[in-house]
């Protein structure tokens, strides 16, 4: 199913406020929540509203949907091995009320309860490259901006050593247990520690340089080098420049899909390159000598006497180098009849059907066919 643009998922326009976007929130999700609306497709909105709300709320997120939409987004590529910020998981458990209602009614932002360090999640992009350059390969420079950990602090966001303390309102253990009263009863529930964010620690100084929070927001410019022989849909990984890791986990890592614009003539056949090219009627009779143009540059061939429509002929290793081999063009040949005759090239061709031993194909067929 084709996915929903998150900003009409949650009803509101493109250049909604953060408070817009949690109020359009919190009003979609109290109509939706499966233990309320009981109507069918009420869980798989609830799902798309909480998942619209995931990316919303999430300034960095934001700003990657906004940028690529949903093809920017973790998860909606389908391959195997990323770590989708919101895989089923997340949305799996509805029965933890006050896990969803917690960030309503004055609870952290995070709905997670995990302290430990985390891994980020992993950002996506696209990059389009010119034919040419998938089969000899190039190098991209390419501007993203990223959060790196503190170089000041590594992580820690604080001035020094001593200034990491013990949050004093949850022993350390980054949650608290609260009750909650909302318009559907009273719900106990563990929920993040408010004052430390579930990171269970306590800042005494902050670090100067990074102001208390681990992680600088850089524009950095990559180099990001193409192999020769890329296909259309390969991805190239770049370590550590995905989302920031989570209570001084490491960064997850960037994953950018090439996609490769096509040739006016050239088609790509994994290694192999295919060109259909034109000969007149006459040449393909007589045979005539060609330069096929290639990707290395124009390359002799010989078109045979009596050359058929639609014969190949195999350029060998004029295909696309990898590491893994090399492949060959294979070039077609496509047999063009003249539309307009000049008046000496009427009298030639009529020259050549009245002469002698010279034979129809029709009637040739016609001669051998039987009822
Ligand atoms: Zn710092
Ligand atoms: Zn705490």
């Amino acid at each position: 199913m084709e996915k929903r643009d998150y900003y009409e998922v949650l009803g509101i326009s493109k250049g909604a406020s953060e408070e817009e976007i949690k109020k359009a929130y919190r009003k979609m999700a109290k109509k939706y929540h499966p233990d309320v609306n009981k109507e069918p497709g009420a869980e798989e909105k609830f799902k798309e509203i909480n998942e619209a709300y995931e990316v919303l709320s999430d300034p960095q997120k934001k700003a990657t949907y906004d940028q690529f939409g949903h093809a920017g987004m973790d998860g909606s590529f389908g391959s195997g091995g990323f770590s989708g910020g919101f895989s089923g998981s997340d949305f799996g458990g509805f029965g933890d009320f006050g896990d969803i209602f917690g960030s309503f009614f004055g609870g952290g932002q995070t709905r997670r309860q995990s302290t430990g360090p985390r891994k980020g999640n992993d950002r996506f992009m696209q990059m389009r490259i010119d034919f040419m350059d998938a089969i000899f390969g190039k190098n991209e420079e390419l501007t993203i901006e990223v959060d790196e950990q503190c170089s000041e602090c590594l992580g820690s966001g604080a001035k020094s050593k001593s200034d990491v303390q013990s949050c004093p309102r949850c022993g350390g253990t980054g949650q608290i247990q609260s009750q909650q009263r909302t318009a559907f009863g009273v719900f106990m529930s563990n929920s993040v520690c408010p004052d430390c964010q579930g990171t269970g620690k306590k800042i005494l100084n902050k670090c100067p340089k990074c102001h208390g929070r681990g992680y600088e927001h850089k524009r950095v410019k990559l180099d990001i080098k193409i192999p020769a022989g890329i296909q259309s849909g390969q991805q190239i990984r770049v370590a550590g420049k995905g989302e920031r890791g989570v209570n001084g986990g490491p960064n997850g890592d960037l994953y950018i899909e090439v996609l490769v614009s096509r040739h006016p003539s050239f088609v790509r056949d994994g290694n192999d390159i295919r060109i259909s090219i034109p000969v007149s009627a006459v040449d393909a009779t007589l045979g005539c000598k060609v330069d096929v143009p290639t990707v290395y540059g124009d390359v002799e061939l010989q078109i045979p006497e009596g050359t058929q429509h639609g014969t190949q002929f195999r350029l060998r290793g004029k295909g696309v180098k990898t590491s893994r081999g090399q492949g060959d063009q294979y070039v077609e040949v496509r047999i063009e009849i003249p539309t307009k005759l000049s008046r000496e090239e009427r009298n030639l061709y009529e020259k050549i059907r009245d002469s002698k031993g010279h034979e129809s194909a029709f009637e040739k067929f016609k001669k051998s066919f039987k009822k």
